[in-house]
C-alpha cells in the first residue's frame, strides 16, 4: 500500500481527449489503460478515438486555423506560446512525476524533458511574429513579394520513448507559423500530450488550435493521418511504420517529416580524451535504458584505446543499478514487456547465433520489490564484425556494440556502414580529422567531443532510412509554413 503510494502521480490519471477545448470521450466510450512500465501496474486510462473522432477533431483544427488563430496577430500568438512555457514550468515538477510514471524514465530525464518542452515553446515564440518574406525586384514596371502562410492543420504522430519533448519539438513552431495541430500520442504514453491541452488552454490558445486524439496507430492514427484535410503529417517511429505514413500521405499529397530513428556511431579516434570519450559513449547508450533515436549505439573505437575504454566501460555498466523512475535510478526500465522482449532476443541471437562476445550485461534484471517491470541489463557487445545483425539492426534497448578500427579513414567507412544516418559524435584532438568526418559522415547532426551537444537551436533529422525533414532551430519552421509568391504589373 505504501509503494502503492510512493509510486503514483498523487492524482487520478483518467483523462479525456482533447477536441475543440472541450475534453471528451471516445464516439463509443471504449477506453485504453496505461501501465508504469517500473511495476506493470495500471496507472491512468484514455478514450480510443475511432475515425469519427478524427474527424471531429481534424474539422476543429481546420475551422481554428481559418478563424480564432488567424484572426490572432502573430505578436498577440508569440506572447501565448510564450506563456505555454512559463506554465508548463510552473507545472514542471507534476509533469516530470507523471511522465516518469508513464514512461518508465529517471525522474532526472523527465525534468530535462519537461524543460526541454518549454524551451521549444519559448524559442518558438520568438519566431511567430518574424517570419516574414522577400520583395523580388523584376523592375520599374513590377512589384514582386513572398507570403509566408502556414500550410494548415498538421498531424503530429508522437513516439513512446520522448511523448512530451516530441509533442512540443513539433507543436511549437506549428503553432508560431500559424498552423493548428491534432496530435496523436503513442498509447504507451499519452497522458502528458493530453495534461498539455490544460497548460495551453490556460496559456490562451484558441480551441482547436491543439486537438489530441489517443488510441492506437493503427486505428486512430492511420485515421488521422490519412485525412484529406491534413496538410502535413509530423512523424517519430519506425522505419516501416514511417513508410506506411508517407504513402498515406501521399494519397491527398501531403507533406511529410519522418524521423525514423537510427544506428548512430561513436568514434574514438587515438589521439582522443579518454576520459571524455568514456562519459560521452555511456551516456550515448544509456540515456532512457537506450530508447533513443539518436543513440550512441555503436561505439567505433581505433585498436590502439580498444583495450582501455572497454577496461573503463565494463565496470561502469556493470555497476549501473535499475530502479523505479521516481527513485532516480542509474537506469530504469523499458517502456513495455513487448520492447524487453525485443531487447532481448536482438541480445541472444547475438550470443548464440552470430556467437558475439557479450562482454556485460545480455540479461533481464529483476529488482527486488519491482517484479513486475521491464528492465534490462547495460550490455555491451564487444568486437562485433561490420555485418552482425546487432550492429546494422536499431534495437533500442541499452546495448552497446563495439566496432574495432585500424585508422581514422577506416573508422569514417564504418561509421557510415549501416542504413541508417541520424547522428554521430567523434572523439579526437586532431580538428583536421574532425572536420574531415564532419563532411564526409552521412548524418544530419554531428557531435564533436560530446555526444548529443546542442539543443532546441541545432536542427535535427536523418539521412538514409532516418528520414528527411528538419526539426528543431529554424530550420523547423520550413516545414510549417509555405510560400506564396504576388506579382504585380503596375
Ligand atoms: P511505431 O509503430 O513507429 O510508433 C510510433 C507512433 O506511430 C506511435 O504513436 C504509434 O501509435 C503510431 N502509429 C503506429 N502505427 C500507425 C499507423 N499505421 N498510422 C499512424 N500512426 C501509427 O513504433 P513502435 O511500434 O512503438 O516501436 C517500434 C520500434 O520503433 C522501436 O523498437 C524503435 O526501434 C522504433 N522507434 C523509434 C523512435 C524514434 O524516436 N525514432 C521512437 C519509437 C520507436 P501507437 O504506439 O499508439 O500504436
Ligand atoms: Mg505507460
Amino acid at each position: 500500500m505504501e509503494q502503492t503510494d510512493r509510486y503514483s502521480a498523487g492524482e487520478a490519471l483518467d483523462l479525456r481527449m482533447a477536441i475543440d477545448g472541450k475534453r471528451v470521450e471516445a464516439s463509443d466510450r471504449a477506453r485504453m489503460t496505461t501501465e508504469d512500465p517500473a511495476t506493470g501496474r495500471v496507472i491512468g486510462s484514455f478514450p480510443a478515438a475511432t475515425a469519427d473522432d478524427v474527424d471531429r477533431a481534424v474539422a476543429s483544427s481546420k475551422a481554428a486555423l481559418k478563424g480564432a488563430w488567424r484572426a490572432m496577430t502573430p505578436t498577440a500568438r508569440g506572447r501565448v506560446l510564450s506563456r505555454a512555457a512559463a506554465i508548463l514550468r510552473r507545472e514542471a515538477e507534476r509533469m516530470a512525476r507523471i511522465e516518469t510514471l508513464d514512461s518508465g524514465k529517471p525522474l532526472r530525464e523527465a525534468r530535462t524533458d519537461i524543460e526541454t518542452s518549454a524551451a521549444y515553446f519559448e524559442y518558438y515564440a520568438g519566431f511567430a511574429d518574424k517570419l516574414q518574406g522577400d520583395s523580388i525586384p523584376l523592375g520599374m514596371d513590377y512589384m514582386s513579394f513572398t507570403l509566408h502562410e502556414p500550410v494548415g492543420v498538421t498531424a503530429q504522430i508522437i513516439p513512446w520513448n520522448f511523448p512530451l519533448t516530441t509533442t512540443a519539438r513539433g507543436v511549437a513552431p506549428a503553432l508560431a507559423a500559424g498552423c493548428t495541430a491534432v496530435v496523436k500520442p503513442a498509447a504507451l504514453t499519452s497522458l502528458t500530450s493530453l495534461l498539455l491541452a490544460d497548460i495551453l488552454d490556460e496559456a490562451g490558445v484558441p480551441p482547436g488550435v491543439y486537438n489530441v486524439v489517443t488510441g492506437s496507430g493503427s486505428k486512430a492514427g492511420a485515421a488521422l493521418v490519412a485525412h484529406p484535410d491534413i496538410a502535413h503529417v509530423t512523424f517519430t517511429g519506425s522505419v516501416e511504420t514511417g513508410q506506411g505514413i508517407m504513402r498515406s500521405a501521399a494519397s491527398h499529397v501531403a507533406s511529410v517529416t519522418l524521423e525514423l530513428g537510427g544506428k548512430s556511431p561513436v568514434v574514438v579516434l587515438a589521439d582522443a580524451d579518454l576520459d571524455a570519450a568514456v562519459e560521452g559513449t555511456l551516456k550515448a547508450i544509456y540515456t532512457n535504458a537506450g530508447q533513443v533515436c539518436s543513440a550512441g549505439s555503436r561505439l567505433v573505437v581505433e585498436r590502439k584505446l580498444h583495450a582501455a575504454m572497454m577496461e573503463r566501460l565494463v565496470p561502469r555498466a556493470a555497476a549501473m543499478t535499475a530502479g523505479h523512475g521516481l527513485d532516480d535510478p542509474p537506469i530504469g526500465p523499458l517502456v513495455s514487456a513487448e520492447q524487453l522482449r525485443t531487447v532481448g532476443e536482438h541480445v541472444e541471437r547475438a550470443r548464440t547465433r552470430n556467437s558475439l562476445t557479450i562482454a556485460v550485461g545480455g540479461r533481464p534484471l529483476k529488482v527486488p520489490g519491482f517484479e513486475g517491470g521491464h528492465f534490462y541489463a547495460p550490455t555491451i557487445i564487444d568486437d562485433a564484425p561490420a555485418d552482425a545483425p546487432a550492429v546494422q539492426e536499431e534495437i533500442f534497448g541499452p546495448v552497446l556494440t563495439v566496432q574495432i578500427v585500424e585508422s581514422a579513414e577506416e573508422a569514417i567507412a564504418v561509421a557510415n556502414g549501416t542504413e541508417f544516418g541520424l547522428c554521430a559524435g567523434i572523439y579526437t584532438r586532431n580538428i583536421s580529422r574532425a572536420m574531415a568526418f564532419a563532411r564526409d559522415i552521412d548524418a544530419g547532426q554531428v557531435f564533436i567531443n560530446q555526444y548529443f551537444a546542442g539543443g532546441v537551436p541545432t536542427p535535427f533529422g536523418g539521412t538514409k532510412m532516418s528520414g528527411f525533414g528538419r526539426e528543431k532551430g529554424l530550420a523547423a519552421l520550413s516545414s510549417y509554413y509555405r510560400v506564396k509568391c504576388v506579382t504585380t504589373r503596375l
